[in-house]
């Protein structure tokens, strides 16, 4: 990808591989290893060494040559995990790591009989994806795009939400509208939740039909150039009583006291902790039963995680959510989300979407 400067990336992971003592770095899961290398296929292994490696099979041979950056193409003929353990011997790597998290034990048998007896393989976790946290200028710049091209889609799709229709008709309109902006895919499951089911946190399209009147909760994001956005918005059908007002409210408020809270040197814990203390002023802070927010890159969810108690230290170029939400059994539920970028001297607000109560009639 143009801009994107993998050279730096290896280096900065070599200095932390360093610090674990560990000379060679097994690098599998496919968004580390575009992170590190550029390339974008599914079957590719990093040998992230004194001399970098990239694995892959014939099918990629093509694409990984035009893509991957900083580490020679190997074609493997049999697997990759063993081509990858035969190139450890052959570099003498003292140390060798696989990435623990995304390993399984089939793959970690295989990879330990192609290196040889007596060799011991450290699990390292979350290396790769502690430097994702940080986003340098050009992944900066593909959120932004990505966060774009989602804001845009919410206030057209507003008239897709009738009273009768279904939950998925309306994630249907949203994927297909995201689609022709140009979007590779969703970035997860669109949730459309509404009337009771809005009370469901996690609550994905389903067949239920919109009601005449009641909260729908609207959670999507695309994947653009490898990066993911996410977003929610909470509407309502028909006109809001003067409870349902109450309750927006409440979640808004929370969502702009975290967001102030949002700067270099504060814990994702205090961020997360501004968020609860409006929503235990307001009486409802046991229906938030879901942390803060989280960061966004090429995966969805990454670091840091802003929940209670976290200790992780915002920096610049972190990019993060802040999405409160309350959730009434039975009843009703909100939830209001925008992505941030902490900058040097606080945040920036990406999401471009009005958080005004919208009432559709
Ligand atoms: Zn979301
Ligand atoms: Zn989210």
């Amino acid at each position: 990808m143009d801009g994107m400067d993998f050279q730096a990336r290896q280096k900065k992971l070599h200095v932390a591989l360093e610090r674990h003592k560990v000379d060679t770095l097994i690098v599998s899961h496919p968004p580390n290893v575009r992170y590190l290398s550029g390339f974008t296929g599914s079957a590719g292994i990093l040998l992230a060494g004194r001399r970098p490696l990239f694995f892959t099979d014939g099918r990629y041979a093509e694409q990984a040559r035009a893509q991957v950056k900083g580490a020679r193409v190997v074609i493997a003929k049999g697997g990759l995990l063993a081509a990858a353990a035969e190139a450890c011997a052959k570099q003498e790597a003292q140390r060798v790591a696989i990435e623990s998290e995304h390993f399984t034990v089939a793959q970690l048998a295989v990879f330990e009989k192609a290196l040889g007896k007596g060799r011991r393989v450290a699990r390292l976790a979350g290396v790769v994806e502690e430097l994702r946290t940080i986003k340098d200028a050009a992944e900066i710049e593909l959120v932004r795009n990505a966060v774009e091209l989602s804001s845009g889609l919410f206030r057209p799709l507003l008239r897709a939400m009738q009273p009768g229709t279904s939950e998925i008709n309306v994630a249907a309109k949203l994927e297909y509208a995201a689609r022709r902006a140009g979007a590779e895919g969703m970035s997860f499951e669109t949730i459309v939740a509404s009337g009771e089911r809005s009370a469901l946190p996690h609550g994905v399209a389903s067949r239920a039909l919109l009601p005449e009147s009641g909260f729908v909760v609207l959670d999507y994001g695309v994947v653009l150039d490898g990066y993911c956005s996410d977003m929610t918005r909470t509407v309502h059908l028909g006109k809001a009583d003067a409870d349902e007002r109450g309750l927006y409210a409440a979640v808004l408020e929370a969502q702009l006291a975290a967001i102030s809270a949002v700067r270099p040197g504060a814990t994702a814990g205090e961020v997360d902790g501004e968020a609860r203390k409006v929503l235990k002023r307001a009486r409802l802070h046991r229906y938030f039963t879901h942390s803060t927010g989280h960061g966004v890159g090429l995966e969805i969810h990454e670091q840091p995680r802003l929940a209670a108690g976290v200790d992780t230290v915002l920096e610049p170029g972190m990019v993060i959510t802040i999405e409160p939400g309350v959730y009434l059994p039975g009843r009703c539920g909100i939830r209001i989300e925008d992505m941030l970028l902490v900058t040097e001297t606080g945040y920036e607000v990406l999401t471009a979407v009005g958080k005004e109560l919208i009432e559709l009639y």
